[in-house]
């Protein structure tokens, strides 16, 4: 294997989740020279399992679903055996009481007791026939669940689960992000789907089966890593700091640690940094709007409280979602319910996910307090008594969700224009292109990265028996 010639061949890749990583895989197939600058110790980013003894953890459950056959074909490729399919059941535990999730329409609106059902009813029909005549503009997550579900549906179901995840009220959140997530969903259809279920499983949000790796979501980034390692680098503990370019060209990326530091430099560069901090990064600094544009945008951050529990098993579910605003945290998952290797034999964990902003008591408080505060709601809750509970974790997670404010779009469109000057800049994934994106969706991005990349540099080596034929990728 020949290294490049000069900085000019390397492909530099800023963030080492699985946005970076695949693009990092799919070019150093193809006989690039990748560098990828990770800030974390692992890589994997959102979608990496922590190991705490015996017990595995993702930063909330992260299940594996596609349509796209480039994506699955990749992805089988990469895990092989390693991939499990899990049956999904997932509930709503609201007043007590568990409600399907996805709402089913018959155990949603009959759970509810005949006064609210027929209320529920009323408003939707009401609704429904208001939009005969007239249109009304969906502008926010509550016009579009209004308009769907009712009134009624929207105050029990969705308000204070949104309003959680989101840390703004339902009228500020951005329509965008349910037609990014959850897209052709409606009381009608969902009626249909549950009379007559579609071959192909509907959409993609009532999907009832998903691919898990056997030792967690993380192991999907692990195996990236070392297929770029057999020519590339990955480098962690590498937190990249400012971003050196001419105007037109980024030139170099500098590194601060705590594991390495120096400059690197490059021919192209992928960003999968949040999208406000690659802004901030640039060197010289962008216009003033441009960096006002990127104070408007924000991330949520997410708070993981992993408790384990000396007992086999506590509930039969994939996630449990928690709306109660009471409750610290907005859904409950059990990874031994994914797959028997999350934990020791005899004993489960409950991961509970705190949404905040780093800002908040949540965010700052002490870890000690985070888990005495979990652990007695989880026991009001009726999940564990707090004698079971062995030991906890907490883990911060920063950028977990970009926010779709109401109005967000015009700030975006600024940095993204601004951007677009530098032509070897190329912006992708979640947290990179401030996108509601899967894993799928992101994996996809870093192959269509790299293949734009390999279309304009030339192979600085050849690999023995591989092409960029995706095909031979997933061999
Ligand atoms: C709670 C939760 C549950 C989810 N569940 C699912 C699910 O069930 N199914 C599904 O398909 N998807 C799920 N997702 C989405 C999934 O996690 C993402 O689509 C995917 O992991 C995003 O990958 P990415 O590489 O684009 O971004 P990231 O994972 O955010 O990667 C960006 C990387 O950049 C690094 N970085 C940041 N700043 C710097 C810096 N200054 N220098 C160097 N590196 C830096 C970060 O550490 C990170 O590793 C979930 C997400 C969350 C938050």
């Amino acid at each position: 294997m020949d290294r490049p010639k000069d900085a000019s061949d390397r492909i530099v890749i800023l963030g080492g989740g699985l946005t970076g990583l695949t693009a990092g895989l799919v070019l150093s197939r193809a006989g690039r020279s990748v560098q990828v600058l990770e800030r974390g110790p692992e890589v994997g980013g959102l979608a990496r399992t922590i190991v705490r003894g015996g017990f595995r953890f993702d930063l909330g459950g992260h299940r594996f679903f596609t349509k796209d056959e480039k994506v699955a074909a990749f992805l089988g490729g990469l895990m092989g055996a390693e991939l499990v399919t899990v049956p999904r059941t997932s509930k709503i535990l609201l007043n007590n009481r568990y409600f399907d999730y996805p709402l089913r329409p018959l155990n949603a609106l009959f759970g509810l007791g005949v006064p609210t059902t027929i209320r529920s009813l009323l408003d939707y029909a009401g609704r429904r026939i208001a939009r005969g005549f007239k249109e009304t503009p969906i502008v926010s997550l509550e016009d579009w669940v209004v308009d769907r579900f009712g009134r009624t549906l929207f105050n029990i179901y969705f308000k204070e689960y949104s309003e959680k995840v989101w840390g703004i009220d339902c009228e500020r959140i951005c329509m965008e992000w349910i037609d990014q997530r959850i897209q052709g969903l409606s009381l009608r259809r969902a009626i249909k789907e549950a009379l007559f279920p579609s071959a192909n499983g509907g959409m993609a949000t009532l999907a009832d089966r998903f691919l898990y790796p056997a030792r967690g979501i993380g192991r999907i980034a692990e195996n990236l890593r070392e297929g770029i390692e057999r020519t590339g680098r990955v480098l962690t503990d590498a937190r990249v700091c400012e971003l050196r370019h001419d105007g037109l060209r980024l030139e170099r990326a500098a590194v601060d640690g705590p594991g390495s530091t120096g400059d690197f430099a490059g021919g192209e560069f992928v960003s999968t940094l949040p999208l406000t901090s690659l802004v901030d990064m640039l060197r010289p600094r962008p216009p003033e709007e441009v960096a006002r544009a990127a104070a408007r945008l924000r991330y949520r951050d997410l708070v993981i409280v992993a408790v384990m529990i000396g007992r086999p098993r506590v509930t039969d579910q994939t996630w449990i979602y928690i709306p109660e605003r009471s409750v610290p945290f907005g859904r409950i998952h059990e990874p031994t319910n994914w797959s028997g290797k999350m934990a020791p034999e005899g004993k489960t964990l409950l991961v509970t996910e705190h949404f905040c902003f780093q800002g908040d008591d949540a965010w700052r408080t002490t870890d000690e307090r985070l888990v005495g505060n979990t652990v007695s709601h989880l026991a009001r809750l009726g999940f564990v008594k707090p004698d079971e509970v062995e030991d906890a974790a907490v883990v911060r997670v920063p950028h977990a969700y970009p926010v779709f404010e109401v109005g967000y779009e015009n700030s975006y469109r600024t940095i993204l224009d601004y951007l677009s000057r530098f032509e070897n800049l190329h912006v992708a994934g979640r947290t990179g292109a401030f996108r509601y994106q899967n894993m799928d969706h992101v994996i996809a991005a870093g192959i269509d990265t790299a293949q734009r990349i390999i279309a304009r540099t030339p192979a600085d080596f050849e690999m023995d028996g591989e092409d960029t034929d995706l095909a031979e990728l997933n061999a």
